[in-house]
């Protein structure tokens, strides 16, 4: 890392609010947001259109070699691009978001994706999010969070934006997706989703999006 630059690593489970704040936490702070995510998620869209499964390891890492992967960021937003498509709107369905934690998986996939997680993060400030930042991607991260929230909390969020985007599933059926993303996330052999050690942990289930952002921006200025 560069001295004059700095890192905000924020990890959590699925919906714990992470990418709400990291961007607004970036926005207040005028650096840049990275949706690790996103780029899972984008390794998953690939594989879906072409017909791949998302679980076949040796598959995935077939194609890996095919997927261009560029992020821009147009007025604050983060966009994902794919092989010369934004796909940011396309990334954010039920079955992408299974699709990148289950890619999430393989090694290949994780070393290719952290590569360039670490080459934005050399370059310039950034809150960047995702499940192994602060324990892996940027190990000297100089402010590390951890947010959690309650898992019929995070059901409920992830809910209404499913409502919102025209997806139909009931309640009961996003909490029980939700339980196999954070049992894929925390039980897998690479990386799993942990607190980093010395990190600000943040449980958001009875707390505002100002009163997190306040939290991270209290322990930041600090
Ligand atoms: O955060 P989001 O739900 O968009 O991430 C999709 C999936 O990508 C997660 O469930 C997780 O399995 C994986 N992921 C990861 N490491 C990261 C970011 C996301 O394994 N740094």
């Amino acid at each position: 890392m560069k001295n004059d630059i700095f890192a905000i690593a924020i990890d959590g489970p699925a919906s714990s609010g992470k990418s709400t704040i990291a961007k607004s936490i970036s926005k207040k702070l005028g650096i840049l947001y990275v949706d690790t995510g996103a780029m899972y998620r984008a390794v998953a869209l690939f594989c879906i259109r072409k017909g791949i499964s998302t679980t076949d390891e040796d598959a995935v890492n077939s194609v890996l070699d095919e997927i261009d992967m560029d992020i821009e960021t147009i007025d604050g937003i983060q966009h994902i691009i794919l092989n010369g498509e934004d796909v940011s709107d396309k990334i954010r369905t039920q079955e992408v978001g299974q699709g990148a934690s289950d890619v999430a998986v393989f090694f290949n996939v994780r070393e290719r994706l952290v590569e360039i997680q670490r080459n934005i993060a050399k370059e310039e400030s950034v809150v960047m999010d995702g499940r192994d930042i602060g324990t892996n991607v940027l190990k000297d991260a100089q402010y590390k969070i951890y947010l959690t929230a309650s898992l019929e909390e995070r059901a409920s969020r992830r809910y209404a934006e499913y409502v919102a985007a025209g997806e139909n599933f009931t309640l009961e059926e996003v909490k029980a997706q939700l339980a196999i993303r954070d049992k894929n996330d925390m039980e897998r052999e690479h990386n799993p989703l942990t607190k980093a050690e010395g990190a600000l942990e943040i449980d958001s289930t009875n707390m505002s999006i100002e009163e997190v952002e306040n939290a991270i921006l209290d322990y930041v200025q600090k």
